[in-house]
């Protein structure tokens, strides 16, 4: 039986999964995370299908994502030995302006995929790497490219473009928007378990350490609050968001300070963690009951609701409001205020289903259906690497 694996590697962390075909369709074996690459506690884990804990390990040798990948390859081949491994699929974060769909890699693509490692350089150059290991690993095994920014090549112009003369424009400065795997997951969900809903307007909220939100029509995307880098939108962990571009050229210009020093600042010290001064870890701000960790998220759940005003109005109205990622998914509080005060929109929820974490969490008096959808990544890229394969 041909199996898949899917590899999502970040800049300190692998995430991988193995699937076994079942008429056609992927059927997930195991799934597991490589984090804190690099650090002496990086720790290997990997669960089966139903749960149960297949690895748990901290190593010290851990040194980088070739080793990380090694491990992992090795985990696998030690782990289920009769697995033939047809397919790897990798999630890639910028797939550029024309890529609108999962594409098989090849010398060539890996080349033109590497020349877009400026628009993400804290992503690409590892997600790369990743398939290049994949490939020494698995020579006859078909490498498959899934975009996050391909779910988002739907958006008309004036959503793609910054206000900025043409040339930007054309030597790619626009906005690309990512998160797309999850997104396509949540859109295939609804198609198959909601028609009415995908086929009218919906916002998503992917809020995990990575946090966007997604506006789809008829499950195509219409407007993301990612735009040309990860960066913009919604506060994240440890990324601040939507930010004037005056408090950049502020501290460029007045506070002297240099260009890494503001990269650092903007994707590591800010969001959750700046606001809270204690932690990128909703669950720990939750737990901490500080004024800083409330307010941190205050300020979150603030931009989850103007965002959510602004989809909608790009949507022309809101049929369906989707919660996934770890904090949508989990977190009852946040859910809760990101819809407070949105009965203006149509929304009512229904606050027992809502701690109750139900699949819908919207009162039947509620306009609007509210859903939280655990998201799966891992499957779509999966899907996609059988549906390139073949
Ligand atoms: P990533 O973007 O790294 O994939 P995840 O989607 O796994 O992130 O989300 C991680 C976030 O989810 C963390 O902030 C974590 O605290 C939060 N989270 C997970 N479980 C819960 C929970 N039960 N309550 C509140 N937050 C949670």
């Amino acid at each position: 039986m041909d199996h898949v694996v899917t590899l999502n590697a970040g800049s300190s962390s692998l995430k991988f999964g193995l699937f076994a075909t079942k008429a056609g369709e992927p059927c997930v074996i195991c799934t597991g995370l490589v984090d804190r690459i690099g650090s002496a506690e990086a720790h290997i884990s990997a669960r089966l299908s139903g749960g149960e804990t297949l690895f748990d390990e901290v190593s010290d040798s851990i040194r980088d994502h070739d080793i990380a990948l090694d491990q992992v390859l090795t985990l696998l081949q030690q782990e289920f030995p009769e697995a033939r491994i047809a397919a790897v699929g990798h999630r890639i974060v910028h797939g550029g302006p024309d890529n609108d769909r999962p594409v098989l890699l090849t010398p060539d693509s890996l080349r033109s995929l590497e020349s877009l490692a400026p628009f993400a350089p804290l992503h690409q150059p590892y997600n790369l790497a990743g398939a290049y290991a994949a490939m020494k690993r698995f020579p006859d095994a078909a490498q498959v490219a899934c975009f996050d920014t391909a779910f988002h090549r739907t958006q008309s112009w004036v959503n793609d473009t910054f206000a900025l003369p043409g040339e930007y424009y054309d030597m790619g400065v626009r906005r690309y928007g990512f998160h797309g795997l999850s997104y396509d997951y949540i859109a295939g969900h609804l198609q198959q378990t909601a028609p009415d809903l995908h086929a009218g307007r919906v916002v998503v909220a992917h809020l995990g350490n990575g946090a966007s939100m997604c506006a789809i029509k008829d499950g195509r995307s219409v407007g993301s609050t990612m735009g040309f880098s990860p960066l913009d939108g919604l506060p994240m962990g440890t990324r601040s968001g939507q930010i004037d571009p005056g408090v950049l050229l502020y501290l460029l210009e007045q506070k002297g300070m240099e260009a890494a020093e503001v990269s650092d600042l903007l994707y590591r010290k800010s969001g959750l963690l700046g606001l809270s001064g204690l932690s990128n870890d909703m669950r720990a701000l939750e737990k901490a009951g500080t004024t800083e960790a409330g307010n941190a998220i205050a300020y979150f759940t603030y931009r989850i609701r103007r965002e959510m005003g602004s989809l909608s109005a790009a949507l022309g109205g809101l049929d369906a409001l989707v919660f996934t990622g770890g904090i949508g998914e989990n977190s009852a509080l946040v859910r809760q205020q990101a819809c407070e005060e949105m009965g203006w929109l149509g929304i009512d929820l229904n606050s027992d289903a809502n701690q109750s974490n139900a699949t819908t969490i919207s009162s039947d008096m509620s306009r609007v259906q509210v859903m939280v959808i655990p998201t799966n990544e891992e499957l779509v890229i999966a899907r996609a690497a059988l549906n390139v394969m073949s």
